[in-house]
């Protein structure tokens, strides 16, 4: 064991002062009013279930200690129920401030697999959650519904511009859409030989 007094002194992170400017600009102009009472944590189903601690989150932001708060994963672990946003005593609106973190993060470079891979089908199909296997349909069509929703799924064109608007405002550079694409294609070739 390292004794307390040779141990060496243990950096978590460089505090980066602008990081709770940005996040009052992002979309958490409150995130001064914490005072600490946990009460978004204590109300929290994320955090019941997981070691995410939005009251933890929040308490870091404010001690800039950027890196370590948009590296978690953590981060996504909340399913914007808006729960401590109802109740925070301080108008803090948690759930806000951790949307305002998931977008600095994001356009840093931090973002779930999962999630590109969801935003990646948005390029591709039109939509987040596309019907692309005929079990869908066939389920749609078994309770009297057309195979395919009104929606952009069903329409080359809206895709096509959909793929336009990613590409302009460069969505798909964000989710390293190419990436994807590519990795995808490498995964067919592979499982057809
Ligand atoms: S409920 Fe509001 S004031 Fe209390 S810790 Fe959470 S964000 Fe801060
Ligand atoms: S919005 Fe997120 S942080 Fe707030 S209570 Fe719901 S899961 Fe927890």
């Amino acid at each position: 064991m390292t004794s307390v007094e040779t141990r060496p002194p243990i950096i978590i992170d460089e505090p980066d002062d602008s990081f709770v400017e940005m996040i009052k600009k992002t979309g958490g102009p409150n995130i001064q009013n914490c005072y600490q009472c946990g009460t978004c944590s204590g109300s929290c189903p994320a955090g019941a279930r997981t070691n995410y601690l939005v009251r933890g989150i929040i308490r870091k932001a404010l001690l800039g200690l950027k890196e370590q708060v948009i590296s978690a994963p953590e981060l996504w672990y909340c399913t914007t129920c808006y729960t401590c946003q109802d109740r925070c005593p301080q108008d803090v609106r948690p759930t806000d401030v951790i949307k305002a973190i998931r977008n600095i993060a994001v356009a840093e470079g931090y973002m779930l697999d999962n999630h590109r891979k969801t935003a990646a089908k948005v390029v591709e199909a039109g939509h987040a959650v596309p019907l692309d296997k005929d079990m869908w349909r066939k389920l749609r069509e078994s309770v009297g519904l057309e195979p395919v929703p009104p929606n952009a799924s069903g329409n080359p064109w809206a895709i096509e511009e959909i793929r336009k608007i990613t590409k302009k405002s460069g969505f798909d550079t964000l989710i390293g859409y190419e990436e994807l694409r590519k990795a995808a294609e490498e995964k067919a070739k592979k499982k057809k030989e």
